[in-house]
């Protein structure tokens, strides 16, 4: 066996076995605290709501396990079982040339992974969110939005991967800082043009209608000087009854949109109080950060895909008999996340820590108090648990568990240390 297949296998037993253990420790510490509601939100929250945290997080946690073992299973017999390779001969045996040859072999892994796949997300939505009360979503819509989606890969995908591809065949050894460059260009545009041209192939989003509470909103950006396409209201019950809020886009394209589920439940002052929260992310540039962030790994990634794309061994030990441009591109996508699972809880940690900031920045420019009530509502309509295993949320959460988030909010209130 190769030294690369060695290191390669014994990542995969490391990180199946580390998601395994923080599966297994969150389950227990879910179960070792179901008995009561935390003392903190012993009048907020009712036993019966907190059952139903508990129960619908295990059945998230339990569904996570299966589908680990399954994708461990094809990860392995894509890579050293062969499959990949098997692909590759196939198309190259057609002799179309190296874009068609690498967008065909890229494009047929994509689509048999994403039908293995679909008995998962099917289970997730007509099983679990529907034995918790959470799917709205009729099979039309479901089988709708697949289509759409699908159509949206090609589209979208396949001018990019040529463009990709053919850099890397033509563009001679710095084929990977013009590949950046693409890459890069291509994500910003794509942020620009989510909320105007591609979320609406999806969802209904119309200006929010209420009077009074635009006002407010109005009011809340004027003094926070923000500049934007305004209040959007989206038709998320048309799927599931989650609520959210979220900020979209850049420059001058920049929405707030509010989840109609979320505005049902939340008052006048709670609403505007998520809504500081979501100006907060962009007030303290935590948008701008993540961009390049974001930025540096991927021409990191590029580089490193670079001196693996001319090494022999890397193709050879992930059972991939002839080495070729869409096959590094392949494998690299693959393997990758074994590797970078380890250092995902750094970019957990930088995400909690924009959350806190955005908690400080609604602090002072809304009712904080509001604030609190409103997580406490999302919370318990969302039904995520409020007793999460301490390492298992160190690993995951972008978002600080309730206690440590509220806690937060009432330290600053009362004068603390803002830290
Ligand atoms: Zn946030």
């Amino acid at each position: 066996m190769q030294l690369f297949t060695v290191i390669f296998l014994s990542f995969v037993a490391a990180s199946v076995l580390v998601r395994l253990w923080l599966s297994q420790r969150q389950v227990n510490h879910i179960r070792a605290h179901y008995a009561q509601v935390p003392a903190a939100f012993a009048d907020k929250i009712t036993l019966e709501d907190h059952h139903r945290a508990a129960d619908y997080s295990c059945a998230n946690l339990r569904q996570g396990r299966i589908t680990l073992a399954w994708e461990t299973l094809w990860l392995l017999l894509w890579t050293i079982g062969g499959g990949i390779n098997l692909i590759d001969q196939w198309w190259s045996g057609l002799e179309y040339g190296v874009l068609v040859t690498g967008i065909a072999v890229i494009f047929s892994l994509l689509l048999i992974s994403s039908i293995l796949d679909l008995p998962f997300s099917l289970y997730h939505t007509f099983v679990i969110e529907e034995r918790f009360g959470f799917n709205q979503t009729t099979w039309k819509t479901w089988l709708l939005d697949l289509v759409k989606l699908a159509l949206l890969v090609i589209a979208l995908g396949t001018p990019l991967l040529a463009v990709i591809l053919w850099l890397m065949d033509q563009a001679g050894a710095n084929w990977w800082l013009y590949a950046w460059l693409v890459w890069m260009s291509f994500s910003l545009i794509m942020i620009w043009a989510y909320p105007a041209f591609i979320a609406p192939l999806f969802n209904k989003f119309s200006p929010l209608q209420d009077a009074t509470l635009r006002t407010r909103i109005e009011n809340l950006l004027r003094r926070c000087d923000f500049q934007s396409q305004g209040v959007f209201v989206v038709d998320g019950s048309r799927r599931s009854s989650h609520g959210n809020a979220y900020f979209t886009g850049f420059g001058r394209n920049k929405r707030i949109v509010f989840f109609d589920t979320l505005l049902e439940s939340l008052s006048e002052d709670e609403v505007e109080a998520i809504l500081a929260h979501e100006l907060g992310h962009f007030k303290r540039n935590h948008i701008k950060k993540s961009l390049l962030l974001s930025g540096v790994i991927s021409l990191a990634g590029f580089a490193l895909l670079a001196w693996l794309m001319s090494s022999p061994w890397f193709y050879s030990s992930l059972g991939v008999a002839t080495p070729s441009i869409h096959g590094a591109l392949l494998l690299f996508m693959m393997v990758m996340p074994v590797f970078t699972y380890f250092v995902s809880p750094l970019f957990s940690a930088l995400s909690r820590k924009h959350e806190f900031e955005a908690d400080e920045f609604a602090h002072s420019n809304s009712n904080y108090k509001a604030l609190i009530s409103a997580l406490v509502s999302l919370y318990r309509d969302n039904a995520s648990t409020l007793t999460p295993d301490p390492i298992h949320s160190m690993f995951y959460d972008s978002h600080p568990p309730a206690t440590i988030r509220i806690d937060h909010l009432e330290t600053i209130a009362a004068g603390g240390s803002s830290g």
